[in-house]
């Protein structure tokens, strides 16, 4: 967005996750970037990056077939965003590691808003993870 405003982003302009320094775009850095992918691997979503987004993400929740799709998405996708904050903010390397923690923690608090048999789901996914 800044970059379409023309606004000097030079230092930024390249994606921080991967060491291909692609373009940072939102698809690249959430779902195309090889961080981004293993990091969806790990969670278990399939996501075909030779279709739309909106494609994609349909096939994904149908793939893994989960009543909390969206929730472990956007969980997914959040803390991929936060690893790129925390290089771009804070100089802080990303890593799967910190990733993975994040990840868990959060998916472990989304336990406390579901229903026990999802709660359970949950708990076996983060053990898994
Ligand atoms: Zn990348």
């Amino acid at each position: 967005m800044l970059k379409r405003r023309h606004y000097h982003m030079a230092d930024i302009e390249s994606c921080v996750l991967c060491i291909a320094q692609e373009e940072e775009t939102i698809g690249h850095l959430i779902f195309n970037c090889p961080f981004s992918q293993h990091c969806w691997a790990k969670i278990g979503i399939s996501y075909n990056s030779n279709t739309s987004r909106i494609e994609a993400t349909v096939r994904a929740k149908e793939i893994y077939s989960s009543r909390l799709f969206f929730e472990i998405f956007t969980i997914t996708a959040w803390n991929i965003w936060k690893e790129r904050n925390n290089f771009i903010f804070d100089q802080i390397n990303p890593t799967h590691n910190a990733w993975l923690e994040r990840t868990k923690a959060d998916l472990s608090w989304l336990r406390y808003r579901v229903s026990t048999d999802l709660s359970d789901y949950i708990t076996s996914l983060v053990n898994n993870l």
